[in-house]
């Protein structure tokens, strides 16, 4: 069994076949996809979808969202995270890549710490979304004063980063970018990474692997991402997706 552990299937993209889309990954035994929710707007939408068997929802509000926060977002985000099937809180964090982005920071700060203290109080990992900002997230993560759980999310930090993370108990989320012919450097950290600190993801629609580049991303392409990592780190495909698996069902508590 393979889990796509970051999907966005409620994406609009998906309107015309979604169903098509996640029975076709059921089918070649993806079986379960967490399906991520990253505004306000998306909550209820991805918890609908999660009611069906297989699938998950992980529900926050990305950095790039943090202008349009309201303060009764974050008593709704404590409601909603209760729900059986919502098993994470994200994707939440810090993106600087865009110059917009810098007027924000404090902003982005103050909406990723407030829903990590939502994350803990209910016991839930996080899922990290960092772009651009990894030292500063590092220094963010340290002023908690809790032990967190959680992924950094298409982890793009270089090793010494990848390093400080996994110290901190959390694990490297690994998607298509892996398969980029531009990737030694992630290629390098997975190869030197212990396969019981990665995690498989899609990040669907977005950043397809390599054989589908350009066009719309999907959960059953997750195989291309399973497969590099097993190239890269001499184990075998099953190996691969056995210990993926189960690093999945435990950090999101799935029994
Ligand atoms: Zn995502």
């Amino acid at each position: 069994m393979i889990i796509d552990t970051h999907a966005h299937t409620t994406d609009e993209r998906f309107n015309v076949d979604r169903e098509v889309v996640i029975q076709n990954a059921f089918n070649l035994d993806v079986k379960i996809i967490f399906e991520i929710a990253c505004e306000t707007s998306h909550w209820n939408k991805v918890l609908e979808l999660s009611k069906r068997d297989g699938i998950f929802a992980s529900l926050g509000i990305h950095p790039s969202n943090a202008s349009k926060v309201i303060h009764k977002d974050f008593d709704r985000l404590e409601t909603l995270v209760q729900d059986k099937k919502c098993i994470a809180i994200g994707e939440i964090g810090l993106d600087y890549h865009y110059d917009s982005s810098i007027k924000n920071i404090n902003f982005q700060k103050e909406l990723f710490i407030r829903q990590v203290n939502i994350a803990n109080k209910y016991n839930k990992p996080i899922i990290i979304h960092c772009r651009d900002a990894y030292n500063d997230m590092i220094c963010v993560l340290k002023e908690c004063e809790f032990a967190l759980k959680g992924v950094v999310h298409c982890f793009s930090g270089n090793l010494k980063q990848a390093k400080i993370f996994i110290d901190a108990g959390f694990l490297l989320g690994i998607g298509g970018v892996l398969t980029y012919d531009e990737s030694d450097d992630l290629r390098q950290i997975v190869s030197k990474t212990d396969m019981s600190n990665l995690l498989c993801e899609t990040d669907c629609p977005y950043l397809a692997p390599q054989k589908y580049r350009g066009q719309r991303n999907e959960p059953s392409y997750i195989f291309e991402t399973l497969r590099e990592i097993a190239r890269i780190k001499k184990m075998s495909f099953s190996e691969v997706v056995q210990t993926a698996t189960q690093n999945a069902l435990k950090l999101f508590s799935i029994y």
